[in-house]
């Protein structure tokens, strides 16, 4: 892979030699009397009437989905099949963050606003890569551990001169679009509770839809609709019930109830948090959520006495006006494998069946790929797109998958596909009409189930239920990734690209026929629509998981992108995400917006890794205590420092990090000491004698990966001693 990456950059040297020359053309006569054409208007003329209508504005990104179908097709032909290997980098801006960027760029009047790690917003010029303004919401560092997978944001919607983002923090910001300057800060979450804001809003018929995340630690899912000028609430609507004494908050929430049982789920939070997908049909006048996974995972634990646990795992259709609920479908009933519904939904008018059908599309991480009726949520097919070993199908009669004998771990753990991480997870995917297929960024992982005997309610914590320790035996060597092209008429696939690795980047389609897609192995790259031929590939400079835009600017097409690598992956992820980032360059994870257009010559700046030696610790090895701490490090530290004390190539790397083998060890775990960086006091949960068996067994992890690296191979670099960027937490 290093010498496909040495041919790329080689590439990239050679694109720079085919700069496009100036425009020499004498100007007509008519040319004095024809105005320059009207800048394209800015963020102060976006109102409802042009948000539908985003589909033909091509000089503009309006919207997350580009829609409110959320089809992420750009109109846009200039680059196509036959040109795009001239294809170069037009500018890159540089975030200063080193943790996962998954932004959506919005783009309009000229600028790009974005977002990157600890939700900061970006505002910069579309054609220069120039920052206008740049936002810091100043997220609290010890907000960092509440989220689940990673300090990102997948960015900003625009209305009526406002530019809203979702802080980690929970805090719902409008700012005023020319400067960046706060217009009005709502709080949309309880604190006290580990709620975090990852998602990017929407803004329909005047109101600003925001969710929130949350339910691998324990919360109560809902989504909420805030008035886009004033910033008043509207509307609330939980997504599962509340206190079962209490009268519920809606008629929805009384149907749910009967659902559940035991009382574990209310103590925890239940979740079924709304922290991604989002559509809307103005038409109908139906406003669409995914829903994520149960909270704690297990439903044995959850809900002991069975029940489907409404509306955990399903789509949504509500009221945009009132969050009334018009139909649900539950894509996972009962989840307890963490299939969240939260993927990207998708809307299309398909014909099937000889009959025009208005459709809703999802790839949820359960690896069936459904097609609904989106007025009535009536299932109209579903088929697998990857390999599902849990179910052996969907019943086509009542719309509940079929569940593989043993995919239940009540009694016995199991290997299950896909993953947790899910057959496809928030990865964009996009849709081109006029083939008919839907590019899907697909995931190939397994994952060890079954339940935690142990379980009991940590507050603040990791609370699934699940074995940490059964999922840490895990081979992890045997995750890939695959950009599918998939007819979903046919409910088939139609071509496919392999990957080495898991956790690719969200998709583009675009009206030259072309496919773009960055991939965790740093590249970006565009493949042929209809064939999926690979035409261009370019290095990116680390792992890319974000969605790309396209838009054109004084009669150039341009596609923008944030690379930077990390994520729920790219944190715990152990081997896997670490080789994936190592593929990448190892080049510290700085974040970057990359645009690019025809001719593009510029190039991305490397920063040098900073190796450093390793100390040599002598280490008490006594093999029952690397065993206790095994244990140990899996119920405490790898969901941000990896599994198998591999970390994804993000946060510290434990096994060579200096700060771990120092005296600094204990202040960091019982005082807090680098909580403004995002690393949690745990003094009320570790004990002194469970941080001597993590430092034992990290420390024989420690051993293993110098006796792998012997015959003098680079000491590893450690990630904790990159400089502190400005705004690089
Ligand atoms: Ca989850």
């Amino acid at each position: 892979m290093r010498a496909t990456l040495a041919t790329l950059l080689s590439f990239v040297i050679v694109a720079s030699l085919t700069a496009c020359g100036g425009d020499d053309e004498t100007p007509p006569p008519v040319a004095r009397e024809r105005q320059a054409p009207p800048p394209p208007p800015g963020v102060e003329a976006v109102d409802d009437a042009r948000l539908v209508a985003a589909g033909g504005e091509k000089e503009s990104w309006l919207t997350y989905g580009r829609t409110y179908d959320e089809q992420r097709y750009s109109p846009l032909a200039q680059i196509d099949a036959e040109n795009v290997a001239q294809l170069g980098l037009a500018f890159s801006y540089d975030t200063h963050t080193t943790r996962g960027l998954e932004a959506t760029p919005i783009v309009v009047g000229g600028v790009i606003y974005t977002t990157g790690s600890w939700s900061i917003v970006y505002a910069v010029d579309a054609k220069t890569g120039k920052e206008i303004w740049r936002y810091d919401p100043q997220v609290p560092g010890e907000f960092g551990p509440k989220a689940c997978c990673d300090v990102v944001n997948r960015g900003v919607a625009v209305y009526k001169g406002k530019v809203y983002v979702g802080a980690l923090d929970g805090r719902l910001i409008a700012l005023d679009a020319k400067t960046g300057i706060p217009a009005w800060e709502k709080l949309t979450v309880d604190q006290s509770k580990p709620y975090t804001v990852t998602m990017a809003p929407r803004v329909v018929k005047g109101k600003v839809i925001i969710g929130n995340g949350g339910a691998e630690l324990g919360v109560r899912g809902y989504v909420s609709a805030y008035d886009a000028e004033s910033g008043e609430l509207v509307w609330r609507f939980y997504t599962v019930p509340g206190d079962p004494k209490q009268p519920q908050e809606n008629p929805a929430l009384d149907k749910a109830l009967p659902t559940w049982t035991g009382d574990v789920w209310h103590q925890v939070g239940g979740g079924g948090t709304v922290w991604d997908a989002i559509a809307f049909d103005p038409e109908l006048d139906l406003l669409y959520v995914g829903t994520g996974n149960g909270s704690p995972w297990s439903r044995h634990i959850r809900s002991p006495q069975g029940g489907d646990n409404l509306y955990v795992c399903s789509i949504l259709a509500l009221r945009p006006d009132t969050g009334e609920l018009v139909w649900h479908y539950q894509t996972t009933p009962a989840d307890t494998w963490d299939y969240t519904s939260t993927q990207h939904i998708m809307l299309a008018d398909l014909e099937i069946g000889g009959a025009a059908r208005k459709v809703l599309m999802q790839a949820p991480k359960n690896g069936f790929f459904y097609v609904l009726d989106r007025a009535t949520g009536e299932l109209i097919s579903a088929e697998d797109y990857v390999e599902v070993t849990w179910a052996t199908g969907i019943d086509k009669a009542t719309g509940r998958p079929i569940e593989a004998p043993g995919a239940d771990y009540r009694e016995n753990s199991v290997v299950v596909r896909p993953s947790t991480l899910g057959g496809h997870n928030w990865q964009p995917m996009s849709f081109n009409p006029e083939l008919g297929l839907v590019y899907i960024p697909a995931n190939d992982i397994p994952w060890a189930f079954g339940v935690d005997e142990d379980f009991r309610h940590k507050p603040g914590q990791w609370n699934l239920g699940v074995s940490a320790k059964i999922a840490s035996e895990m081979p992890r060597d045997i995750v890939s990734g695959r950009l599918i092209a998939w007819d979903p008429v046919g409910q088939k696939k139609v071509w496919e690209v392999p990957y080495p690795e898991a956790w690719n980047g969200g998709t583009l389609a675009t009206a030259g026929g072309l496919v773009f897609q960055g991939t965790a192995h740093g590249t970006f790259a565009a493949y042929d629509a209809a064939s999926g031929k690979k035409l261009w590939e370019m290095a990116a400079g680390t792992g890319v998981m974000a969605g790309p835009t396209s838009y054109e600017l004084d009669g150039e097409q341009y596609v923008a992108v944030m690379a930077g690598w990390g994520g729920a992956f790219g944190l715990a992820g152990g081997d896997a995400a670490a080789s994936a980032h190592e593929l990448a360059g190892k080049n510290q994870n700085d974040g970057r917006l990359l645009v690019f257009k025809l001719g593009g010559t510029a190039q991305i700046p490397v920063t040098a890794a900073i190796a450093r030696e390793v100390a040599a610790i002598a280490g008490d090895l006594d093999p029952e205590k690397v065993k206790l701490g095994t244990y140990a490090y899996h119920t405490w530290c790898w969901e941000c420092h990896g599994i198998g004390g591999v970390a994804g190539g993000v946060l510290p790397d434990l096994r060579t990090s200096t700060l771990f083998f120092s005296d600094a060890l204990e202040p960091i775990v019982f005082e807090g000491s680098l909580a403004a960086k995002g690393m949690p006091n745990l003094s009320a949960w570790v004990t002194k004698e469970d941080l001597e068996l993590i430092r034992i067994y990290i420390t024989a992890k420690r051993n293993e990966l110098a006796a792998k690296q012997a015959g003098g191979a680079a000491p590893a670099p450690s990630t904790d001693a990159a400089p502190a960027a400005a705004g690089g937490r």
